[in-house]
């Protein structure tokens, strides 16, 4: 599947924000963001008043670089999340928030949504007992999300088991670290979604 392939650090400098796709390195000194806060590139210090149209469509980006997905796919959701009951916005970054990549990284069970991506890939996570290896597929309330047994025995689940302690889980997941295990207790409410995402300004520009 194509990836964006470039400097990840430059897409959070492009959106002026901390977008924390690198795990702990976006916590540290070393945070691209932090040592040079303008825009890539040669003209990245001049500061630019953003057009109607240049606010929507740098929020879309924003969006879709958090979540890590690709042009055609982000559409795809906001078609859906149009066809759904309730406020179109809102339902477009529930969407997002019930991949199962963003799960297992919401669980602590990965560094960074990247990182989950690459592990859900490997196989080495169940949904209610059956592996699966789609980073979109969507969970439901009620899902019982998991480390597959052989994967659990491994150095990396040892120490992600042992982070995982430490993180703070959104009050719709529930995590068991230690049985590297988690819990959909109910699909997320806008308030429990904490992206710095303006979905409107999404919504009016897939509405031109
Ligand atoms: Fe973004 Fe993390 Fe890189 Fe900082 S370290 S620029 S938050 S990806």
């Amino acid at each position: 599947m194509a990836r964006y392939k470039e400097s990840t650090c430059r897409l959070c400098r492009r959106e002026g924000i901390k977008l924390f796709l690198k795990g702990d390195r976006c916590y540290s000194d070393k945070c691209a963001v932090a040592r040079r806060p303008y825009a890539p590139g040669q003209h990245g210090q001049v500061k630019k008043k953003l057009s109607e149209y240049g606010l929507q469509l740098r929020e879309k980006q924003k969006a879709r670089r958090i979540y890590g997905i690709l042009e055609r796919q982000f559409s795809n959701y906001f078609e859906k999340a149009e066809r759904m009951k309730g406020v179109t916005g809102e339902n477009l970054l529930i969407l997002l928030e019930r991949r199962l990549d963003n799960v297992v990284y919401r669980l602590g069970f990965a560094d960074s949504r990247a990182q989950a991506r690459m592990l859900v890939r490997q196989g080495h996570f169940t949904v209610n007992g059956q592996k699966v290896n789609i980073p979109s597929y969507l969970v439901r309330p009620g899902d019982v999300i998991a480390v597959r047994e052989k994967s659990k025995e491994s150095p990396l689940f040892k120490e992600i088991a042992a982070a995982a302690a430490h993180r703070t889980v959104p009050a719709w997941l529930k995590a068991d670290p230690a049985a590297l295990e988690g819990h959909v207790l109910a699909l997320p409410t806008r308030e429990q979604i904490d992206v710095p995402v303006q979905e409107h300004l999404i919504v009016e520009l897939y509405s031109k």
